[in-house]
């Protein structure tokens, strides 16, 4: 019987280090809310450089093509300036000059010159007197004048020129203003054909000044980030400083780190309750083991021709302030915190208290209870049991022992525990067999008793499922190695009359035949099938 003040020691010990492991958790969470943060940040500036530099694709893609409309049109109204049929300057040739440009985009005027002077434009009509051309900013190798931001002939305004032979045009110096971005800057320049570099005439980077052939493509100079795109006719050049993409980038990189350090702290502290949830479940247990408040029900095990019960599984049962807890919850965590060895013998005291008058008034009956891979590696095991057997004067044969296929993963030690077991007396089963790893063969070497084919293969008989196909096999196979077997999970009158119908021992345990029960009941269904 399971000693309160021993009990009393082992709830402390099990307790006290959840308390002492809080300060442990806490760090674990600060830890992973660092770590999410840290991803989040890396993960932010990786989203935000992509955005960036994705952007800077677009714009200057953007840019391009519009500084392409720009030239392509330029270029038209010069040559049909240059056509002109009708009088130099004269009325007539104002107006189709000024038919001309209502028809343009980007063009803000036409004008005629003729010997390096302004003669007359779309806008101002005809000069009162020719008056002189500036010096072009650039003149090309084919005779094209470009001016980049210069005093208009006839106005104080400022705008950027081209003209070729006996016309010019007056490029709007806004054509650009609807793709302006505040975090960067950018030139457009026109870009010569033959060797001349280009010159810049729109926006605000090297207006005016004629640079070296631009180098195309992306890249960062100290804190500037840029990138340069050259088609035939024109070039483009995009800026932004560094600090403003990342000012203008804060608020998503601080939300990514947020919801970094958001998911980290959840996973931290759901890792949390959930050891929480394993050590409080522990403590309980330790509790109701101390308290003995886990009780014991029995399962009867069917002879399935002659409907006889032969014996009873015995399964625990836990109800914590009104909850059931499943024994497939519970015994993990018991074996984990090493109270196992202590369900076990729980179990079987209680089996003894239940059932004992019963077993010793019908020797031939058995009980099998449930035990674990440490139960059986456990030198203390074999003489406990013995005494406890003595004690509660039931034969050795009464108990039969259901171990899983895990539980013999240390297969020299299984077999050495299995081998004293049996030569006690006992009867030993592999349970849920077909779950696990071990084939038929292996069990040979085990050395067991029987098998209690899982609940799986029986839910497969009478679906078609080809799993059913092996279930005569596996059958055959026990038979042929000297196992007895017990099916498990029969719910049904059809799963009942398939195992029937192999005409072998088969022992059958399931809800056809009888859900578990506690003590009293079971009895009460035996002696009323045996009457
Ligand atoms: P198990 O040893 O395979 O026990 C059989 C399980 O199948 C039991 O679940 C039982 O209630 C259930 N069962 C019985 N007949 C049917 C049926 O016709 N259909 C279906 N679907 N289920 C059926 P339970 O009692 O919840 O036990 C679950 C597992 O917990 C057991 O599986 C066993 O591995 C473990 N366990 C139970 N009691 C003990 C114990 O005292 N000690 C140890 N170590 N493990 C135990
Ligand atoms: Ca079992
Ligand atoms: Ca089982």
């Amino acid at each position: 019987m399971p000693n309160y003040i021993e009990g009393g020691v082992t709830r402390m010990s099990v307790l006290r280090p959840s308390k002492w492991k809080i300060a442990p958790q806490i760090t674990l969470v600060v830890i992973l809310v660092f770590l999410g943060c840290w991803a989040g940040s890396w993960i932010g500036r990786l989203v935000i450089i992509r955005s960036d530099r994705g952007h800077m694709l677009a714009l200057s893609n953007q840019l391009l093509k519009r500084a392409e409309k720009v030239f392509n049109e330029a270029d038209l109204v010069l040559s049909r300036t240059n056509g002109s049929e009708h009088p130099f300057c004269s009325e007539e040739e104002v107006d189709y000059l000024r038919n001309m440009l209502f028809e343009t985009k980007y063009l803000k005027d036409i004008g005629r010159v003729k010997d390096g002077a302004f003669h007359c434009s779309a806008v101002y009509g005809p000069a009162k007197a020719p008056s002189p051309l500036a010096k072009p900013d650039l003149e090309t190798d084919d005779g094209i004048l470009v001016y980049a931001n210069t005093p208009l002939a006839i106005s104080s305004a400022t705008a950027p020129i081209i003209g070729n032979k006996n016309a010019n045009v007056v490029l709007d110096p806004t054509a650009f203003d609807a793709l302006n971005d505040p975090i960067y800057s950018f030139g457009i320049m026109f870009n010569p054909s033959g060797n001349q570099n280009p010159l810049g005439i729109f926006g605000t980077l090297n207006l005016g000044l004629q640079l070296e052939k631009l180098s195309e493509g992306a890249g960062r100079d100290g804190d500037i980030v840029f990138r340069n795109v050259c088609n035939a006719r024109s070039c483009v050049t995009l800026h932004a400083k560094v600090r403003d993409l990342e000012d203008s980038a804060f608020p998503i990189e601080a939300s990514i780190i947020g919801l970094g350090g958001a998911l980290g702290g959840a996973v931290g502290v759901i890792m949390l309750l959930l050891q929480q949830k394993r050590l409080s479940i522990g403590a309980r247990l330790t509790e109701a083991l101390d308290r003995q408040s886990l009780t014991v029900e029995y399962q009867p095990i069917i002879d399935i021709q002659s409907n006889e019960p032969r014996s009873a599984e015995a399964l625990v049962r836990w109800i914590d302030n009104g909850e059931a807890i499943s024994p497939d919850i519970f015994i993990p965590v018991a074996e984990e915190e090493g109270l196992i060895g202590r369900v076990t013998l729980y179990v079987i005291d209680r089996v003894f208290a239940d059932m004992g008058p019963f077993l010793q008034k019908d020797r031939r009956f058995r009980i099998n209870v449930n035990i674990s891979a440490s139960d059986l590696i456990d030198p203390e095991f074999v003489p406990t049991l013995a005494n406890r057997l003595k004690r509660a004067n039931i034969q050795t044969e009464q108990l039969g022992l259901e171990i899983t296929e895990r539980s013999t993963a240390n297969a020299a030690a299984a077999v050495d525990a299995i081998h004293l077991l049996r030569s006690r007396g006992h009867r030993i089963y592999i349970d849920d067999f077909g779950t696990g790893y071990s084939s038929l063969a292996y069990l040979g070497e085990l050395n067991v008793d029987g098998i209690k084919m899982d609940k799986s293969f029986t839910q497969t008989v009478g679906t078609g499922s080809v799993t059913v196909s092996i279930v005569p096999q596996i059958i055959e196979m026990a038979r042929v190695l000297g196992l007895s077997i017990i099916v498990e999970g029969i719910e049904t009158a059809m799963q009942r009359d398939y195992f029937a119908g192999l005409k072998t021992e088969i022992g059958g345990q399931g809800w056809f035949y009888g859900r578990p029960v506690n003590a009293m009941a079971m009895q009460k269904l035996i002696q009323a099938s045996s009457i």
